[in-house]
């Protein structure tokens, strides 16, 4: 077994090296043969020119740290913090790093040291105590909801000053969807089987509009489709923030839900949380009570591009009328390698029109909650991803993940430009027959 470095000597005075998949193990990190390969595909790299902000730059820091060799000063953390954990050095490393699984197991690994910056441990309390509990979260999503009806966000970003601080806030329309948990689907004609949905956290407040058309999506490909109760927020947040304890509890109690579902496979149209399901196996390798039922379920786990583009898909009879960009989201192309899939279905929606932008695949700068807690550089990520769409001429930007959503609607406003973000199955739903404001 390889030995695991973790964190030792003065990062964490003394503490004991841990055993387990949740330590940063140093065959990981000695992947790593410092080529450089992944530099120009990294956004803070590109953006800063620091070796320090790249990925091979972090990995050195994280393995001078838990070595000994330096400490885990305030700067340093922050370079770990500044990672946007987008993972497309992963995607593109020769040699197989496992970048995602050092950045969650070295920012794990600070949490629990207690040196974490202030800023950070308010995040993840926001995190564990909001996001993860499904009635705070519908506090915090009505007063969103508020805050854009009442006319106070268009007030906001029209005020110079104030319009940058305020603009990657995410904001809360229309209504929330499934209202409850239960039978959401049935097929309209053959049946092709039952699959259960993951809801989410903010989804279903913000994006009820994108879980509505998954459904009849699915329905018209032969679903039924179930929301099993008792389901929570899947922790892939709380993952990328470093607090596991959090992510565990949280993937425990959906193992219990999904499989009691007793679904054929676990539909997710939301790329950060179905990355982070199909790593559940991973996250509760060390409980011998979850191990295997958590691998098992993640087996099933399928973005919904996935699904539908594996199926003889159900031919759309309507048009859509449209010049489309495709933004990647970085946890759909470069954790779970789906690409093909949503152009797929974009290509097979009739008078829709696919240009591609440059660096499709480049984070917009959402990453979670990374745009609320490194404002300037999700900003600078944002402009130059608004730049590259508006250079298409589309008048629309499909995705497939809430996040980048929520960021690009963001870039939109910010430049005052026309044009709607949406995600693949509401395209697909309209091609259906579905009127883009009708429910
Ligand atoms: S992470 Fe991969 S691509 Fe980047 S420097 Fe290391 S080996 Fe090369
Ligand atoms: S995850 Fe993204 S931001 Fe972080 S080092 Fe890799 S490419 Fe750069």
């Amino acid at each position: 077994m390889d030995r695991p470095a973790g964190f030792s000597g003065p990062f964490v005075r003394q503490r004991r090296i841990r055993a387990g998949p949740n330590a940063v193990s140093d065959a990981d990190l000695s992947r790593c043969v410092h080529c450089g390969l992944c530099l120009q595909h990294c956004p803070t790299y590109t953006e800063t020119g620091l070796e320090t902000e790249s990925p091979r730059g972090r990995l050195y820091l994280i393995k001078a740290i838990a070595e000994g060799r330096i400490e885990a000063t305030p700067t340093a953390v922050g370079h770990l913090d500044l990672c946007l954990q987008c993972r497309n050095c992963e995607a593109v490393c020769p040699s197989g790093v496992p970048y995602g699984r050092i950045m969650e197991g070295a920012r794990a690994e600070v949490l629990a040291n207690g040196r974490t910056p202030l800023a950070w441990r308010l995040r993840t309390l926001f995190l564990r105590e909001v996001i993860a509990r499904p009635g705070r979260m519908a506090a915090l999503a009505a007063c969103l909801r508020l805050y854009r009806a009442s006319g106070l966000r268009w007030l906001a970003e029209r005020v110079p000053y104030v319009r940058d601080r305020v603009v990657l806030a995410p904001t809360v329309s229309g209504p929330t969807f499934p209202p409850k948990a239960g039978v959401l689907g049935r097929p309209q004609d053959k049946a092709r089987g039952r699959v259960a949905l993951l809801t989410g956290c903010i989804m279903p407040h913000a994006f009820g509009r994108v879980h509505e058309a998954t459904v009849r999506v699915l329905a018209r490909n032969g679903f039924e489709v179930v929301a099993p109760p008792g389901q929570l927020c899947c922790g892939a947040l709380h993952t990328h923030s470093g607090d596991r304890p959090t992510a565990r509890a949280l993937a425990r109690r959906n193992v219990d839900a999904f499989v009691e579902a007793n679904a054929d496979a676990i539909v997710v149209n939301s790329a950060g949380c179905g990355s982070t399901m199909k790593e559940y196996g991973e996250l509760l390798a060390d409980d011998p009570e979850y191990a295997d039922k958590a691998e098992r379920l993640a087996g099933l786990v399928k973005d919904v591009t996935e699904l539908l583009a594996g199926l003889p898909l159900e031919p759309p009879s309507g048009r859509v009328e449209a010049l489309v960009t495709y933004q990647d989201p970085c946890h759909l192309a470069h954790a779970q390698r789906i690409s093909s899939a949503p152009r797929y279905l974009l290509s097979a929606i009739p008078g829709l029109r696919l240009v591609e932008m440059a660096r499709p695949d480049r984070c917009c700068g959402g990453a979670g909650v990374y745009s609320l807690a490194h404002r300037d550089m999700s900003l600078d990520l944002l402009d130059g991803k608004i730049q590259d769409v508006a250079a298409t001429g589309a008048t629309m930007i499909a995705t497939a993940n809430p996040g980048c959503m929520a960021q690009l609607e963001a870039g939109l406003r910010r430049y005052r430009l026309p044009g709607r973000v949406v995600h693949v199955v509401e395209l697909l739903d309209e091609a259906y027959g579905r009127s883009p404001d009708g429910v």
